[in-house]
């Protein structure tokens, strides 16, 4: 087998303790590794690198297009940019992968059975990062979802299972409320979920979905999930199987994929040869697995496994009774090369396959998008909904009417509750014939508002793609 290059980082505190130990297994195993070691995190935080990163560091990624990663240590005070979310979004590592096994009898859980792999989207939602303050009152983020950013993590969803002999993808969506955005989300887990008949697919609202998660386990597979919620429910998940320390996880993307423990860089134990390394040699696994050595992370993970059963358990997960031996960092690390080769006898050996390249989804089309009317956004507290609303009508064109004005997207005029809670910002909705609105319309309307003394915050154009309505009805229309 030819070498493969990775980009590999040792990080802060117990970093290169568990890169070292994780390192010793991977090649003792027979990976395959042509390493390039860079250094990122602290250090480099503190000599006024503010993204934690250096250029040769950043080619060096971009070179390898593999970057097995140890914990840093973010400097504590502003201006350090997150090394995490650079990475993640520089190299549109788009899915999130984190596999979350309870290993009962041998480390303490609350779930028995549980074996939950959670696969979060990781570049949009509302970690987009658009935010604005609108007026005094109202400060706003923009929750982002595309259509083809769903595709490719639903479909490296069903993927993954399929590689990985899972027989269940669970979705978790809020569509009942965000019909636009999370509906999208739904809608394309249908449609792949279609092509993958083998595999029993479901659909969750996100907020039972989560205590059903929280309480049965047992009842899920793998979850597919956009960026918040699986940023939530993949730290609970982790930590009810009671494996936080032992978990790993995956960023992958088209080109570049990073792996990585999901814990930190825990300062208080480095430099002691305390740390478990079982987080970030599992993300090692993950690595081989990715990068077609299945076999070898198939040896590692298995001899890992056996070495829990043998009671062999760093500090974190020694627990009088269950487990036999306490060991450092670097005995845990002998203790899994001396069983490569054994199976587990009680816990689940594990089999790995390398997914095939992935297609990139293709850009959307349509072939008729009208545009029927706009959302103009205005400040005002000078009276009351009614008193707005006599003055906004007057401000409409020959061609653009005003339909109705909300506020926090509740209905106030006309005929909206004088106790409706009010904030400072109002939209106006002006809609006119489908398809006969074009950009001079809106100019117009723009004319008429600053003419009748009223700035314009922000305005939203609505649209029909294909004669499917393309915004949301306000509350109460
Ligand atoms: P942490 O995960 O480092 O530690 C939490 C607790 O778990 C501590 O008690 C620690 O001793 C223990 N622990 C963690 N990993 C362990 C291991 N492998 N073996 C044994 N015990 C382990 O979280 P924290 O204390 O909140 O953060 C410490 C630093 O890590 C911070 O600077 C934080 O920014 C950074 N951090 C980095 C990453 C990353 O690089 N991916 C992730 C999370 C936190």
């Amino acid at each position: 087998m030819s070498k493969t290059s990775i980009t590999v980082a040792h990080g802060d505190g117990i970093g290169p303790e568990i890169m070292g130990a994780t390192l010793h297994i991977l090649e003792s195993a027979g990976a395959q590794l042509d390493i390039e070691t860079i250094e990122i995190g602290e250090k480099v935080y503190l000599s006024g690198n503010s993204a934690g990163i250096s250029q040769d560091s950043l080619d060096s990624l971009l070179r390898t297009k593999i970057f097995l990663k140890a914990p840093i240590t973010t400097p504590q005070g502003g201006g350090f940019k997150s090394l995490n979310v650079t990475t993640r979004k520089m190299l549109g590592l788009y899915a999130n992968v984190r596999p979350c096994v309870a290993y009962h009898p041998f480390v303490q859980t609350k779930h028995q059975g549980m074996d939950v792999v959670i696969v979060r989207e990781n570049e949009e939602d509302l970690y987009a990062g658009i935010e604005y303050q609108l007026s005094a009152d109202v400060h706003q983020s923009l929750k982002i979802i595309t259509r083809r950013g769903s595709e490719r993590i639903v479909r490296y969803a069903f993927e993954y299972a399929k590689a990985n002999g899972r027989k269940k993808v669970t979705c978790f969506t809020k569509d009942n409320i965000m019909k636009i955005s999370d509906g999208l989300f739904h809608k394309v887990f249908d449609e792949i979920g279609a092509q993958y008949p083998e595999i029993e697919k479901e659909h969750w609202i996100v907020d039972i979905g989560a205590a059903k998660l929280a309480d049965t386990p047992g009842a899920f597979d793998v979850i597919v999930m956009p960026n918040l919620y699986g940023d939530i429910l993949s730290d609970v998940a982790a930590q009810i199987a009671g494996s936080v320390g032992l978990a790993g996880s995956s960023n992958i993307g088209m080109k570049y994929a990073m792996f990585e423990a999901i814990h930190g860089s825990a300062p208080r134990r480095a430099g002691q040869n305390l740390a478990n390394p079982s987080g970030l040699l599992l993300g090692g696994v993950m690595m081989l697995a990715h990068i077609g050595q299945a076999e070898v992370a198939q040896r590692v993970h298995n001899a890992w496994l056996k070495t829990l059963e043998d009671g062999t358990h760093t500090y974190d997960i020694f627990k009088e009774g269950t487990s036999k031996n306490k060991v450092g960092t670097k005995e845990f690390a002998q203790a899994v090369v001396a069983n490569l080769g054994k199976m587990p006898e009680q816990l689940k050996s594990v089999q790995y396959k390398t997914l095939p390249p992935l297609p990139e989804p293709p850009m959307p089309t349509y072939n008729k998008i009208d545009q029927v009317g706009v959302d103009i956004f205005v400040n005002w507290s000078k009276g009351d909904a009614n008193e707005l609303g006599s003055q906004i009508e007057k401000l409409g064109t020959d061609k653009l009417k005003l339909v109705f004005i909300s506020n926090r997207g509740t209905k106030v005029y006309p005929g909206g509750l004088a106790d409706t809670v009010k904030a400072d910002q109002w939209r106006c909705r002006f809609e006119g014939k489908l398809g006969e609105i074009d950009q001079r319309d809106l100019l117009a309307l723009y004319t008429s508002f600053v003419n009748g003394g009223f700035s314009i915050i922000k305005s939203e154009g609505l649209f029909f793609y294909d004669g499917q309505r393309g915004y949301s009805l306000g509350q109460g229309q």
